[in-house]
């Protein structure tokens, strides 16, 4: 079958219209809201949500495959699957616009990819479908505790079943959620979110009592306790949550409604990570090609052209710097797009996906440091926004497993190591 290198037309229309958007809505005040944090970008929020309605959905969950067109013969034509590449091209322009700012677009989020991985059609149905309504909507995902995140096997958030009401009552306090203030708390600007929580059932099966809950915005007993004061990615909300006697409905742990503690619950949470880790791979790829691009920009200005032509022993060494980090930034974005083009061909894909985050947390953060050094002074003044990109990078190594833990994933992939036998 020939490798076909050229993006689908669906891709090449969303890079041109998320363009337009990156350079009006997002540049204008990527420094603004980097200096006021936990400030809501209501106008790119209202904005967005009402361009992804008039596009057809409210979320950027991957479309089914086939584009529904009849052929002649009356059958439907099908075309390759692309929701997942969609995305990441989604992903990467949205995130060369500002990262921080992407990370408030409505729709589901982790919460939604959660529900997604681990829940059933009928919950799927139930769940996503707030999504596509009036107001923007947001989810989140809780997994991460003190002592529990790398090894979030450790979590010490409990869901008992209460037989009497049929009810979870959750009790824990879960840490560094991405848009758990805008998917839990009640704005009057926001349709009613929900986070997934994980909890055991079970904490004396380990890894096999780990269960996944919708909790609903609101739910009484949960509360927002604080947000987090960041490095990077200032604009998005990083929320810690209490759950003290929190009750949901018997039927929003997500999976099959009979209770049974094996690890198809934890192999859940992974898968979720198995889809998004190309996709966070990808928004640091649009960091670190919005320095790029700033860079070559500047030294234009000054100047100097990159002489792409030239032997590499007759090019200056910012020449070298600067193509050498087009190889990383393409070898990278080639690996997320194998990653998720596994995924949308329905490929397991643990190997690939963790693959291209190790690879995308190491380059965007080389990528935005060199530039912030090759500028000199103007990388690092706050007049340019190449700091505020070094500072925003760093995150695409940490979140979703960190780059020694997706390492491990890897290694253990290759090896054929379970996580027992590598850790
Ligand atoms: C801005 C932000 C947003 C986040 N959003 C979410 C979210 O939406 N939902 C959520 O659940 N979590 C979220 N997280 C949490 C994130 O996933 C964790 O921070 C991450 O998994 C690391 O866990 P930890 O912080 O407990 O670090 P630790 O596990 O304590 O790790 C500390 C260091 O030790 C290393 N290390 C740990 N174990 C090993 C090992 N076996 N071998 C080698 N090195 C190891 C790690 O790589 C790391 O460098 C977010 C975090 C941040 C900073």
């Amino acid at each position: 079958m020939p490798i076909e290198f050229e993006a689908p037309k669906p891709i090449t229309q969303a890079q041109f219209v998320l363009k337009t958007v990156a350079e009006e809505m997002m540049r204008p005040k990527s420094r603004y809201f980097d200096e006021h944090e936990h400030e809501i970008p209501w106008d790119y929020i209202e904005f967005m949500h009402s361009a992804m309605k008039a596009m057809g959905g409210s979320s950027l969950a991957p479309k089914e495959n086939g584009n529904g067109k009849e052929k002649e013969s009356g059958e439907k034509e099908k075309r390759p699957p692309i929701g997942y590449q969609l995305i990441a091209t989604q992903l990467e322009s949205l995130s060369w616009g500002d990262v921080g700012m992407y990370h408030c677009l409505p729709g589901g989020g982790l919460g939604a990819a959660a529900v997604h991985s681990a829940g059933t059609p009928e919950q799927k149905a139930k769940f996503l479908a707030r999504f596509n309504e009036e107001k923007p909507t947001f989810a989140a995902m809780c997994i991460t505790e003190a002592g529990a995140g790398s090894d979030n096997s450790a979590i010490r958030t409990r869901a008992v079943l209460d037989e009497k009401t049929n009810e979870w009552v959750i009790n824990g306090e879960k840490i560094f959620v991405t848009g758990g203030d805008k998917s839990f708390t009640e704005y009057e600007k926001l349709g009613k979110g929900f986070i997934v929580v994980w909890a055991s059932i079970d904490p004396s099966a380990g890894r096999a009592g780990m269960r996944a809950f919708v909790v609903e915005g609101g739910t009484p007993g949960v509360k927002v306790t604080k947000l987090e004061h960041k490095l990077g990615i200032r604009c998005s909300d990083t929320a810690a949550i209490s759950l003290v006697d929190a009750r949901v409905p018997f039927e929003n742990i997500l999976g099959s409604p009979t209770v049974e503690t094996n690890t198809a619950g934890f192999k859940k949470a992974m898968a979720t990570f198995d889809a998004t880790r190309p996709l966070v791979a990808a928004t640091g790829v649009g960091v670190a090609r919005a320095a790029l691009e700033f860079l070559k920009e500047k030294l234009e200005e000054n100047g100097v052209k990159i002489r792409y032509g030239l032997p590499r022993q007759k090019l200056t060494n910012v020449e070298r710097e600067v193509i050498d980090m087009e190889v990383m930034l393409k070898s990278t974005w080639l690996m997320v797009i194998k990653a998720v083009w596994m995924a949308d061909n329905k490929k397991p894909n643990a190997l690939e996906s963790s693959m291209s985050k190790v690879k995308a947390g190491d380059v965007t953060t080389k990528i935005t440091q060199k530039v912030v050094e090759i500028l000199g002074p103007l990388g690092y003044s706050r007049e340019f926004l190449a700091e505020k990109w070094f500072r925003d990078a760093k995150i695409t190594d940490i979140y979703e497993g960190t780059g020694q833990i997706n390492r491990l994933v890897v290694a253990r992939q290759i090896l054929g190591y379970s996580g027992k036998d590598l850790r």
